[in-house]
């Protein structure tokens, strides 16, 4: 890991397990942080802006992206794509500032491939019952939608032994120190093999 430039949290998680809120509060704690906004094809959804939460392409531009190599990682979620720009994650790091990726699984793994020293967390719903319960209530997905998410929560929790570490989000702050811990436990070991 280069000590000038900051280091990359890769953070994944079944819809509804809280990672956005999580977000929010861990930039107290670990410092200047870019929080990466991916580009996605799927549909905007009611009080999204375009380049807030997501940048909104359409398909033939994603995979324009996609033959041009001008992502860091990219995959096809819920039935649509999503992908993080490289050149946003290597600004960014340049700048001494840590990135938060805030991505799936499939897309987590090729980031570990290719940036080793980024930190995989897991973060867990406390229970399939508990995450059902948040889903249905943040009310922003259609039955459908809703079932296709809960099943692949399922798949993806199951793949939660490739990361580095899960966190059990079961109390908002309570979580947000233990991620923020485990990132800079890491920062730290990287920099004092780096030393040696
Ligand atoms: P949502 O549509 O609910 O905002 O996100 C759906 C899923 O897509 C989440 O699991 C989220 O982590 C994942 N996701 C968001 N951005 C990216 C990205 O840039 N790359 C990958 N691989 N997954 C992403």
């Amino acid at each position: 890991m280069n000590l000038e430039s900051g280091a990359i949290l890769v953070l994944s998680g079944p819809s509804g397990a809280g990672k956005s809120s999580l977000i929010a509060k861990i930039i107290d704690h670990i410092g200047p942080t870019y929080f990466s906004i991916s580009t996605t094809t799927r549909p905007m959804r009611e009080g999204e802006i375009d380049g807030v939460q997501y940048r909104f392409l359409d398909e033939e531009t994603f995979e324009g992206y996609v033959k041009e190599n001008l992502f860091l990682e990219w995959a096809r979620v819920h039935e649509h794509f999503y992908g993080t720009l490289l050149a946003d994650v290597e600004r960014e790091l340049d700048l001494g500032h840590h990135v938060v990726l805030e991505i799936d699984v499939q897309g987590a793994l090729q980031v570990k491939e290719k940036m080793p020293d980024s930190v995989m967390i897991f973060l867990m719903p406390p229970s399939l019952e508990e995450l059902e319960k948040r889903l249905v209530s943040r009310g922003t997905e259609e039955n459908e939608t809703m079932k296709i998410r809960l099943q692949n929560a399922s798949a993806e929790v199951a793949l939660s032994a490739r990361y580095d570490y899960a966190v059990v989000n079961d109390h908002v702050d309570r979580a947000a120190d233990e991620l923020a811990g485990i990132f800079q436990m890491e920062i730290r070991k990287s920099k004092g093999s780096a030393d040696e």
